[in-house]
């Protein structure tokens, strides 16, 4: 397939920009360019059958079933992007006034009640765009709480090694050293590790739960328990609520703060590169840091305060306002049964696809998995050659995205499948049986699956090669 600029040619064009509404405005000599910007020279059929190309090469939630673990790659409703795409939402200004603008301020006001229901928290700020952006501004609330308190012995964070690779990676950025707490033979945090890891120099934990390898801590309250006897804070990694929404709270369990993942649990689709919103709620005791401009209700219905120990900015404005729309019309369609009925599904469907799975396969723990369980495929590579990374690339062949791959890291041959709440049980079987069936090749045919992908556009590439030399420019 051509590049859009390879199709381009000299005096060709269309006129798909609205009229100028605004008044023409001379920009500064300066801040002009010498010449005009190379850009492709295309009609509108052109440019139309380029990106319709480009899209079917492509494998999307849209095609078929895409079970890649901690992404929650689930379907979600198009009514809720034709709420999000409603003139009164997206034709306003971020400088308008209070006055101007009251239903977007309800949209923030009301989605910031029913997350903090959901959650058990008591204030939520919408400016992180993503999830390891929330975890950044949650962990500045622990730091703004510490020292507030003249607490400044507080510098560590617990973060157990079944975390999200993001956790300590943001403990670091938010200026915290990081300690590492290894987990149990049975996949939960290790609580003896945990209780020796604690003291006057602990400012807080962060917890996945569910973990990197799809568990819910069976020692949850003892944890946070462990962590607020020593004086420390206890962070809720809330990217994958859709196992515990509706049904369980980390307000509940001990938590103070948490980040909660609109684009994957809140039906805005997660891996397109944006945009996204990490929404942190946080208890009572956390709320004066929170980041500058909340909403409140006033005298004069909805106006914007800002917190009076406010760490100030993460982001300009309020975050992806709409992403906030689309959440608040998936909350509102769902409702108080909606809600942990999807929650509820998304356990049965990984439970269900993991029972179906695991007298071939070995699953990394012998547990009740939440909305993903971790393939062990470190056997059947010493019996036949057959990788991890082989499996995926078989499975890519039969129409199926491929699981999460070498992740978790505490897990060898890791395949971290996440089937979400809105397959079907005849997709999951479909699935299931493609799964056996590559089982029984890897024994009959290893080097089959070693070609493997044989359908696809391109074949196996090479990833290291694409992550040193990356080809960024045309022409090359
Ligand atoms: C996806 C995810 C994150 C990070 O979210 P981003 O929006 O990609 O920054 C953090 N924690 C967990 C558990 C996740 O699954």
């Amino acid at each position: 397939m051509k590049l859009i600029f390879e199709k381009s040619v000299e005096g060709r064009s269309c006129s798909i920009l609205p009229p100028c509404d605004v008044p023409a405005a001379e920009l500064p000599t300066a801040l002009a360019r010498d010449k005009a910007p190379d850009l492709p020279r295309l009609c509108e059929n052109d440019i139309s059958r380029h990106y319709t190309q480009l899209a079917r090469r492509t494998r999307g939630v849209n095609g078929g079933f895409y079970p890649l673990g901690s992404c929650t790659m689930k379907y979600n409703p198009k009514v809720n992007e034709v709420a999000a795409a409603l003139p009164g939402f997206t034709d306003v200004h971020p400088l308008q006034p209070a006055h101007t603008v009251q239903g977007c301020l309800e949209v923030l006001a009301l989605a910031e009640q029913y997350l903090c229901e959901i959650t058990g928290m008591d204030a939520m700020t919408f400016q992180p765009a993503a999830g390891a952006h929330g975890e950044y501004t949650g962990l500045l609330l622990i730091k703004a709480y510490h020292e507030h308190r003249g607490d400044a012995a507080r510098t560590k964070i617990i973060v157990p090694d079944s975390a999200h690779g993001t956790n300590p990676a943001s403990a670091a950025m938010a200026g915290f050293s990081v300690v590492n707490v290894p987990s149990a033979p049975n996949g939960c945090v290790d609580l003896e590790k945990l209780r020796e890891a604690v003291g006057p120099d602990t400012a807080g934990l962060m917890l996945t739960n569910p973990n990197t390898v799809g568990l819910f801590d069976e020692n949850i309250l003892e944890i946070t328990r462990i962590i607020h006897e020593a004086g420390g804070l206890n962070y809720y990694d809330g990217a994958n609520l859709n196992a515990v929404m509706g049904v369980a709270r980390p307000g509940d369990m001990g938590f103070d703060v948490v980040h909660l993942n609109l684009h994957k649990t809140f039906s805005t689709p997660h891996g397109g590169g944006g945009p996204g919103s990490g929404p942190v709620g946080c208890k009572e005791l956390l709320r004066p840091f929170l980041p500058k401009e909340s909403v409140a209700q006033g005298p004069d219905g909805y106006a914007l305060e800002d917190q009076p120990c406010s760490v100030g900015r993460v982001k300009e404005f309020y975050g992806n306002f709409l992403v906030v729309v689309k959440a608040l019309a998936y909350i509102i369609t769902l409702g108080r049964e909606g809600i942990p009925q999807a929650a509820k599904h998304a356990v049965l469907n990984a439970n269900y696809m993991m029972e179906c799975l695991k007298d071939l396969y070995d699953m990394a723990y012998d547990a009740r998995c939440m909305h993903e369980f971790v393939m062990d495929l470190g056997r059947l590579k010493g019996e036949t050659g057959v990788s991890a990374m082989d499996i995926a690339k078989g499975l890519l062949d039969n129409g199926i995205h491929p699981p999460t791959m070498y992740f978790p890291l505490i897990v060898h041959e890791a395949l971290m499948v996440e089937p979400t709440e809105t397959e079907s049980k005849e997709t999951i079987d479909e699935a299931v049986e493609v799964l056996r069936r590559l089982y029984s090749q890897a024994q009959e045919d290893p080097e089959s699956l070693h070609q493997a992908p044989v359908t696809t556009v391109v074949r196996r590439l090479d990833e290291v090669g694409a992550a040193r030399h990356p080809k960024l420019i045309f022409p090359q």
